[in-house]
């Protein structure tokens, strides 16, 4: 079997069991770089992949899968990567890294080891950058936007939870909520939302620790399960050659998206309408990401972007000239083996011809 080319590569990784979770079967196992197959008895889906990363796979071997891709954002590509997965299945873990403690510390050997893949590209970001600076006398500008999506509405991590004393629902109301729009060429951008020039690896990462820690106060203060939003890490790269004297100006995007969690709510404990409200609009705009990477691995004319907010904003880097990668993201343990599945064929659909 050979894997399915198209322009969206995917990615399956498969984490190490967790302590509780020794108590079940395994029902995960790696055929090889390509091939994993789910089975419990009588059941089983085997698929081909790009990637598939078992569970001894390190920090570095997913990264070096989506380098490329990350590293063609300094040729003028748009280019995303996505993590979609179970919650507790490795999303965070595998595009952030246990990053939290160590943020500072200088210590490569361990960096190496707990970055995930966004830390580990902006490193890359910066060490190109400069030998373009240098080599090519070429002005690089990285500008970063860190925002979250939830319930079909946008909300900027880089602006603290109460914005002049007003909650979100407040701006809401008063019609303050970020949008997504499109300029002429079919970019997408979010008036109003924070944009920050960085210069190095530690400001994007103590920006990002400043977003998360934004993220937990509102969660909590809206009583928000904080698996069921979309954080979306957005770098934009400004190139002006010869210094900007000559004025040309190339301008590329980077996303990175730790998607919701894709488990199946218990709708049952979750009766209020505010929740199945969420419920819903969380479900459906995996679904729209979902009917939008078919749409662009079939290579059909009608992509559904603007279903979803997260799928708009993505327009412009999703399909077409752009690098995508998901990293389908699984538990080994026959206790998931439902939602392993379903995270399998989500994947598979994306890549399906
Ligand atoms: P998610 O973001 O999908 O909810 P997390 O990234 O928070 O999941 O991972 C859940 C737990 O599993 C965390 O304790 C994390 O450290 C651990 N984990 C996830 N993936 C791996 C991995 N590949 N190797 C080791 N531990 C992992
Ligand atoms: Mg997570």
């Amino acid at each position: 079997m050979s894997p399915k080319s198209n322009g969206v590569k995917i990615i399956v990784r498969v984490r190490p069991p967790l302590p509780r979770e020794l108590a079940f079967d395994t029902a995960v196992e790696v055929l090889s770089n390509q091939e994993l197959i789910a089975y419990k008895p009588e059941q089983e889906f085997a698929s081909v992949y790009d990637t598939v990363l078992g569970e001894d796979s390190t920090q570095d071997d997913v990264y070096k899968v989506v380098k490329d891709g990350v590293l063609a954002s300094l040729s003028g590509y748009n280019n995303t990567v996505m993590a979609y997965g179970q919650t507790g299945t490795g999303k965070t873990h595998t595009m952030m890294g246990e990053h939290g403690v160590d943020i500072l510390d200088t210590d490569k050997e361990k960096q190496r080891r707990s970055f995930g893949i966004i830390p580990k590209a902006v490193q890359d970001l910066f060490a190109y950058a400069k030998v373009l600076q240098s080599r090519e006398n070429c002005l690089v500008n990285i500008v970063i936007s860190y925002l979250e999506i939830y319930n079909d509405r946008l909300y900027d991590l880089l602006q603290p939870y109460k914005k002049n004393g007003r909650d979100p629902l407040d701006q809401v109301k008063k019609k303050e909520i970020l949008e997504v729009r499109e300029d002429g060429q079919g970019n997408t951008f979010v008036p109003n939302l924070q944009s920050v020039k960085v210069k190095n690896t530690e400001a994007v990462m103590k920006l990002m620790a400043k977003g998360n820690r934004n993220r937990a106060v509102r969660h909590t203060e809206m009583n928000i399960n904080s698996s069921r939003s979309h954080a979306m890490l957005q770098i934009a790269i400004e190139q002006w050659p010869d210094n900007g004297n000559d004025g040309r100006v190339m301008r590329s995007k980077l996303n990175f998206v730790d998607l919701a969690g894709s488990e199946r709510w218990n709708t049952k404990l979750d009766m209020a309408v505010e929740r199945i409200n969420e419920l819903t609009s969380i479900n459906s705009s995996l679904s729209a990401l979902g009917a939008v990477v078919a749409a662009l691995s079939d290579g059909r004319q009608h992509v559904p972007y603007r279903s979803s907010k997260l799928t708009h904003l993505l327009q412009d880097s999703l399909g077409g000239n752009c690098k995508t990668t998901l990293i389908a993201t699984v538990s080994p343990s026959g206790d998931a083996f439902e939602e392993t599945v379903s995270t399998l064929k989500f994947a598979d659909r994306a890549s399906n011809i």
